[in-house]
């Protein structure tokens, strides 16, 4: 199991057949260690910072002119919240959320990697944008390879520190899914329980250790350094149907080749499996689409023409979320896809409050049924969007509403 890990795309038969047969080659990929990422330029940028070339509000302005948003799924402009944490009182802190476990995102593994120093020199230069006397890393636990090479990186780093440095801590989480919530993440560093916290304030305001927190999905600051170094015109110069910037796909499912496929923002569904996917399996026809893992919800095969990018699917009662892309064929049902989805919310549900703790179970069970209770169902739907405390208990219906607008045949005809 410990070796299924470390394999990137080899599908599960391979992998048992490859241990049965004392086989397995684990798959690590090179990655550019510190002295590499210095030759090619890296640190540059950190330094100008730290020795005050750079000021803090010409970093955050040109953060803001390339539309750099937040990653890790919430899609929050990541200037706002600098700003934000940048104006408080007080010293700050910087969090950096690397506990990458939406279903079918695997994006920040692959950076993390293969190029660990670029995320962290963009959480270094965040840390002085906003006047930050600390940095937490929040691993998943899983991720075995990244924690080696982050340990490694990070001694590496601090025993040639390019300027002066600010203590770097790294943790692991517990394999809980619900501590990529950020104010669960800011819990659980802190040693408790990881629960999401009721707002206000806001992290930004009140986070870690009670410091205003600067809380960031990893390739958020994967992005930072290229931002500052070729400019916000050069990000903002990708993308496609009237959206700007790239974005990092996950792609899984029933294409020829999955895996992590980076993209202009806007593209849609067909251009990604046509131009970066190399189109569908053999004997498989588009049916559907997962989008943002679990928790985007499902579109049908009608509109694999539609931008994909925060803020165009929301007329489809869907989001981007981690730009996890789950392709589903004709061999597959939505109504599982969305039951699925269900259980591992049911599963992940931290209990904290009911319509989350109660809903989540009830649907798994209701959605189990050979026939939907659909008006019930959807009664359980709007009271968890209404009144879950957190992005897990709101989103947890997505697929479930996505069926029932989109995959009636499915629920009519018992396909
Ligand atoms: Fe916990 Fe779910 Fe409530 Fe979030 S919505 S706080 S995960 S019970």
């Amino acid at each position: 199991v410990a070796g299924r890990r470390q394999i990137g795309h080899a599908d599960t038969e391979k992998v048992v057949n490859a241990l049965q047969e004392g086989q397995l080659e684990p798959e690590v990929p090179d990655y550019t260690d510190y002295q590499a990422y210095v030759a090619d330029g890296g640190y540059r940028i950190f330094r100008e910072v730290a020795a005050g070339e750079r000021s803090s509000d010409a970093v955050i302005d040109e953060i803001e002119a390339a539309g750099l948003r937040g990653l890790g799924g919430a899609g929050f402009p990541a200037a706002i919240k600098w700003r934000t944490v940048r104006d408080q009182p007080g010293t700050a802190l910087v969090a950096i959320n690397i506990d990458e476990s939406e279903p079918g995102t695997f994006k920040d593994r692959y950076y993390l990697q293969r190029d660990p120093h670029r995320f962290l020199e963009g959480a270094l230069i965040a840390a002085h944008a906003v006047g930050a006397n600390g940095v937490y890393l929040y691993l998943r636990d899983e991720y075995d390879e990244g924690h080696r090479i982050l340990n490694q990186e990070i001694a590496a780093l601090q025993a040639d520190p390019p300027a002066d440095l600010p203590p770097i801590q790294l943790r692991r989480g517990a394999g809980a899914y619900i501590c990529g919530e950020e104010s669960a993440m800011v819990e659980s560093i802190e040693g408790h329980r990881g629960m999401p916290r009721l707002r206000p304030p806001l992290v930004a305001q009140v986070g870690l250790f009670g410091a205003p927190t600067l809380e960031q999905n990893m390739e958020t600051m994967h992005w930072v350094r290229d931002i500052l170094e070729q400019g916000s015109d050069w990000y903002k110069g990708h993308g496609r149907n009237g959206r700007s910037g790239l974005r990092t796909f996950s792609v899984s499912g029933r294409v020829q080749n999955p895996g992590v496929h980076q993209a202009p923002a806007g593209i849609t569904l067909n251009e990604l499996i046509e131009e970066h996917c190399g189109g569908m399996l053999p004997g498989h026809q588009l049916y559907g689409y997962l989008v943002g893992g679990a928790s985007g919800g499902i579109l049908p095969a009608s509109l694999a023409d539609v931008p994909l990018d925060f803020d165009t699917l929301q007329e489809h009662g869907c989001f981007i979320g981690s730009f996890a892309i789950v392709v589903l064929s004709d061999h597959d049902t939505a109504r599982h896809a969305a039951l699925n989805a269900m259980r591992f919310f049911a599963d992940e549900s931290c209990g904290k409050c009911t319509p989350c703790r109660v809903g989540t179970a009830k649907a798994s069970y209701l959605m189990a049924e050979p026939e939907w209770n659909e008006e019930l169902l959807s009664e359980l739907a709007d009271s968890m969007v209404d009144a879950s405390i957190c992005g897990l208990g709101q989103a947890a219906p997505n697929p479930l509403n996505s069926v029932l607008k989109y995959f009636r045949e499915e629920l009519d005809n018992g396909r």
